[in-house]
C-alpha cells in the first residue's frame, strides 16, 4: 500500500500558506505504517487536477486530498473526482441537517452554495466534520482508494485521527509499521560522523539511516519496518547499539530534546547544582538553562562579569588578570571556583573568550575556555571556533552543557 497527498489550493502555489496538511498527513501514515511516496500541490482548476488524478491513480494505491470541499465557486475538490471515478453526488442528510441547523441557530439565511457543502459522493463513507460544516469522505473505484479531507487544518486534523484512521486500518490492507528513532549527536561534524557510519549507511535498509546536520548538532534518523511494534524495536536496537560503540561519544539524547534539556534532566537526576560565570556568553548560558521550567532545584544562578572590574567582584585576582588576561585557561579556572563556592553549588562553569569582531588581549576571535570545577575537581576546555560572534557563543554554550554531561 503506498500513498499520495495531494493538496489542492492555488494559494499553495503562490506561496502564502504552507503545505502543513501535507506533513501532517505523512507522519500520520508513517505511524499507521502506509508508505507516501508522493506529496502533489495543484491549483484550484479542475483541468489541472484531473490530470493530476491520471498520474496518481497510476502510480499509488491511496489517493489523500485535502481541500476545496468548501461552498466556493473555486472550491471544486468533489464535483472534479465525482466526474474523474464515475460517481454521482449526492445530498448526505446528515451533513444537510447539521448545515440548516446552524443557519438557523445563527439566524441567517443559508444560500445555495452552502447546500453544496453537503454533498458526497455516491456509496461513500461520510466523515463527520466536528469543528466545521464540510464532510470528509472516503471510497474504493477499481484498485484505488479515495479519501477527501477539507483543506482548513483545525478541521482536517480532528477528521483525520477521529474518523479517517480507524477507517484506514479496516479498509486499508497494509502489515507494515514504519517507526523512527532520532539520535543527537554534538562535537562531530555531520561529515565525519558520515565517515565513520559509511557502510552501515550504505549496506543499512531497514533500518534505513538517514544523517542530517544543523545548529552544529547532527541528528541521524533510523527508520524501520516490520509486521510488529517488537519487531521494529529489535531492528532499532541492533542498529543503534553499532552506532554507539563507534560515535557514542559524542551521543547526547533522543528525538526532541535539546542540550539543555538533556543537562537539565542530568542534573535533576543525579540531584546535582550549577552556577555559572558568564563573560563571553554574557548570560547566554543562563538563558538557557532557564528557559527549561522547573529548573529552580538546580540552577543557583550565574555572574555575569563581562568586564575586569566585574571579574574582580567574584574575586579574580587583579594579578592574575595582570599575568594571563581575562581569555586565558587561568582566569576561566578561578570564574568556575568561585562561582560554584559563591552560590554553594555542586558544579561552576565559566565562560570566557573573544566573540569579535575585534580580537582581544592580542588573542585570535574565537578563542574560548570553558572553566568547570567541581568539589575534586577543576579543569578547563580550551576551544579556537571559526565563525561570526553570534554563532562562536552559541556554540560555547552548547559545549558548555556537554561538557557537563560528560
Ligand atoms: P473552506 O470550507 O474553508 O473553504 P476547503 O475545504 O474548501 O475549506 P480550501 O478552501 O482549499 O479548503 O482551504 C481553506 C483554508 O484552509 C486555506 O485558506 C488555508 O488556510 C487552509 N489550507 C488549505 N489547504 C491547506 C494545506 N494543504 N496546508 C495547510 N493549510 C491549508
Ligand atoms: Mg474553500
Amino acid at each position: 500500500m503506498n500513498a499520495e497527498i495531494i493538496a489542492i489550493g492555488s494559494e499553495l502555489l503562490l506561496g502564502q500558506i504552507a503545505n502543513t496538511n501535507a506533513q501532517y498527513l505523512s507522519r500520520k501514515l508513517a505511524d499507521i505504517g502506509i508508505n507516501v511516496y508522493y506529496h502533489t500541490v495543484v491549483g484550484d482548476n479542475s483541468e489541472r487536477l484531473k490530470q493530476v488524478i491520471t498520474t496518481a491513480k497510476s502510480r499509488s494505491d491511496l489517493l489523500i486530498f485535502t481541500g476545496g470541499l468548501g461552498p466556493t465557486k473555486d472550491d471544486l475538490t468533489k464535483e472534479t473526482i465525482a466526474d474523474a471515478a464515475g460517481r454521482n453526488l449526492v445530498y448526505d442528510e446528515k451533513a444537510m441537517s447539521a448545515i440548516t441547523g446552524y443557519y438557523k441557530k445563527v439566524n441567517k439565511k443559508m444560500s445555495d452554495n452552502n447546500k453544496k457543502q453537503a454533498l458526497v459522493i455516491e456509496g461513500a463513507t461520510v466523515f463527520n466534520n466536528d469543528t466545521g460544516m464540510a464532510p470528509g469522505i472516503g471510497f474504493l473505484e477499481g484498485e484505488t482508494h479515495y479519501i477527501l479531507l477539507p483543506g482548513p487544518p483545525k478541521e482536517m486534523k480532528p477528521m483525520f485521527s477521529n474518523y479517517v484512521e480507524p477507517y484506514l486500518k479496516q479498509t486499508v490492507n497494509h502489515s507494515e509499521r514504519i517507526v523512527s528513532r532520532v539520535l543527537r549527536f554534538f562535537g562531530i561534524g555531520e561529515s565525519l560522523l558520515e565517515t565513520k557510519l559509511e557502510d552501515l549507511i550504505e549496506r543499512q535498509s531497514n533500518p534505513t539511516i538517514a544523517p542530517l546536520a544543523g545548529d552544529w548538532e547532527v541528528t541521524l534518523r533510523l527508520t524501520a519496518k516490520e509486521t510488529s511494534a517488537e519487531k521494529t524495536a529489535v531492528l532499532l536496537d541492533e542498529a543503534e547499539t553499532e552506532i554507539q560503540r563507534r560515535v557514542g561519544d559524542f551521543f547526547y539524547g533522543y528525538g526532541e530534546t535539546s542540550l539543555a534539556i538533556e543537562t537539565v534532566e542530568l542534573l535533576k537526576e543525579r540531584k546535582l547544582t550549577v552556577a555559572a560565570a558568564e563573560s563571553l556568553t554574557g548570560g547566554l548560558f543562563s538563558k538557557e538553562v532557564t528557559d527549561v521550567s522547573g529548573v529552580s532545584s538546580l540552577f543557583k544562578g550565574s555572574f555575569v562579569c563581562y568586564t575586569n572590574e566585574a571579574k574582580k567582584q567574584l574575586h579574580v585576582p587583579d594579578k592574575l588578570l595582570q599575568d594571563f588576561g581575562a581569555v586565558s585557561e587561568e582566569c576561566a579556572k578561578e570564574l568556575a571556583e568561585n562561582a560554584r563556592k559563591q552560590l554553594n553549588a555542586d558544579i561552576g562553569i565559566s565562560f570566557t573568550g573573544v566573540a569579535g569582531p575585534d580580537k582581544s588581549e592580542g588573542k585570535e576571535v574565537g578563542t574560548v575556555y570553558i572553566g568547570l570545577s567541581t568539589e575534586t575537581d577543576l579543569a578547563v576546555h580550551s576551544l579556537q571556533l571559526a565563525g561570526n560572534r553570534e554563532s562562536i557563543r552559541a556554540r560555547t554554550v552548547k559545549h558548555g552543557f556537554f561538557d557537563i554531561m560528560k
